[in-house]
């Protein structure tokens, strides 16, 4: 059996952290080929793609940080009947037509009639519930791969503009030319290549004796460190319990596939959101808007539900037919670099029941030295710079107590 201080679980940018961190006596178990996680970045021809666009929110960052990236003014429509208008919709229903605008602020005036239980019936309460109809009920169903019902009304945290604020969380954005990986690239090479198992992934775990098995042998631990996706490493501390409660860990998954074309669009968006069915992705943005390249350079997101079977070629054909309905590319564009990247999960589905367990299992698990951290780990909508953040501060603590 192999034994170390500390093991941890996942190398993508929350173990990764937590690993330069601690700096010394650690195994990550890693279940793919390669570092990275989340935050890995493709270099296909002359084009850059991440795993979907990765960007940097502003507040989160220092200001020695913002001096190594792109700055910008964040430019999002709305696919919405035959034109585009201004994101977030909610905001700007004043480009509706006279008659939808009027009927929406009817609506708005009988908003408080709904009682704000799960998420569809908050955003009624908020924001009446015809605006709601329009857009944000068809977008997030299509984004989630769920009814809005079954979410927490919470759910998107800070994520989700406020109401009667004009301002959001990412405004103003940050992103690294050479893609996201390479701003992070001190992190991910200070890591220990012969420390980190590859391939590996954990089958079942017994926190009485600190033992990890996975499918390349046993590993015991003094502390366990979890970045995999709550509901799996659950199962595999409580394989029973489990069945009681998967029923409230869903998520969807997400394909994104980024395309590199041989010219440029007119289009000036760096996002796009689309909830017209017929179109497969929920949104599409716009790599080479954002950098400035004079070829059009995209990824589009397309959500899936989690047990669906992903086909490739079937959905790049269908983002191509979405592009021109949407007069993004005509049959003048020719595809050069193309590639694809399956999150899963991607979303996860919040609600009071998982925000319970996890923070119960987290209470149980810190006196055994057990922690789970991370988007994932905590099973929750985290920025990267929350990852980092949180990684920082569990090593600190966990160096603290080794003093
Ligand atoms: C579509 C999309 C767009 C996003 N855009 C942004 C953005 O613009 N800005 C932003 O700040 N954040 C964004 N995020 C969030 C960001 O990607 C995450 O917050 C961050 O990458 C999470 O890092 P992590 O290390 O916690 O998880 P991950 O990157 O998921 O890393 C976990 C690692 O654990 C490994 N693993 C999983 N299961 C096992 C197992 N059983 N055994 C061993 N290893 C395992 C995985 O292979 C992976 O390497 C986005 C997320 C998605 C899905």
């Amino acid at each position: 059996m192999i034994k170390t201080k500390y093991l941890i679980i996942g190398a993508g940018l929350t173990g990764a952290t937590l690993a330069k961190c601690l700096g010394e006596d650690y195994i990550i178990l890693e279940k793919s080929n390669s570092v990275g996680g989340l935050c890995k970045s493709f270099y296909v021809k002359d084009f850059v793609f991440d795993c979907g666009g990765h960007f940097m929110h502003g507040f989160a960052l220092r200001e020695q940080q913002k001096e190594q990236l792109l700055q910008i003014k964040k430019i999002s429509k709305i696919a919405y009947k035959n034109h585009f208008i201004d994101y977030p919709f909610q905001n700007n229903i004043h480009q509706l037509s006279e008659k939808e605008y009027k009927r929406c602020m009817q609506d708005f005036e009988k908003r408080h009639k709904y009682k704000p239980l799960h998420l569809k019936n908050y955003l009624y309460y908020i924001y009446g519930k015809r605006s709601v109809d329009l857009f944000l009920i068809p977008y997030n169903e299509k984004l989630y791969c769920t009814k809005l019902n079954a979410l927490d009304k919470d759910c998107f945290g800070r994520f989700f503009p406020k109401p009667n604020e004009n301002k959001s969380y990412n405004d103003t954005f940050y992103y690294d030319a050479l893609g996201c990986e390479h701003f992070f690239s001190s992190t991910f090479h200070a890591l220990n290549m012969s420390k980190i198992i590859f391939n590996c992934f954990y089958t079942s775990i017994d926190v009485l004796h600190k033992i990890v098995y996975t499918n390349q042998g046993a590993f015991q631990y003094e502390y366990l460190i979890n970045t995999s996706p709550f509901i799996h490493f659950y199962k595999a501390i409580y394989s029973n319990s489990y069945k009681k409660i998967k029923k409230y860990f869903k998520a969807n998954k997400v394909l994104v596939i980024n395309i590199g074309f041989n010219k440029n669009t007119s289009i000036h968006s760096h996002w796009l959101y689309v909830k017209d069915p017929s179109i497969n992705f929920y949104r599409v943005g716009f790599y080479s808007n954002i950098t400035g390249t004079n070829k059009l350079s995209v990824y589009a997101e397309i959500a899936l539900k989690q047990n669906a079977h992903v086909h490739k070629k079937k959905q790049m054909q269908k983002v191509l037919t979405g592009l021109k309905k949407l007069n993004i590319i005509d049959d003048s564009f020719q595809v050069e670099a193309c590639n694809f990247v399956v999150c899963d999960p991607a979303y996860v589905h919040i609600n009071r029941h998982s925000n319970l367990i996890v923070s119960n299992f987290k209470n149980i698990m810190e006196k055994e030295q057990v922690y789970t951290i991370g988007r994932y780990g905590n099973w929750e909508y985290s920025s990267m710079i929350d990852n980092v953040k949180e990684a920082e501060s569990l090593g600190l603590k966990i160096k603290e107590q080794n003093k």
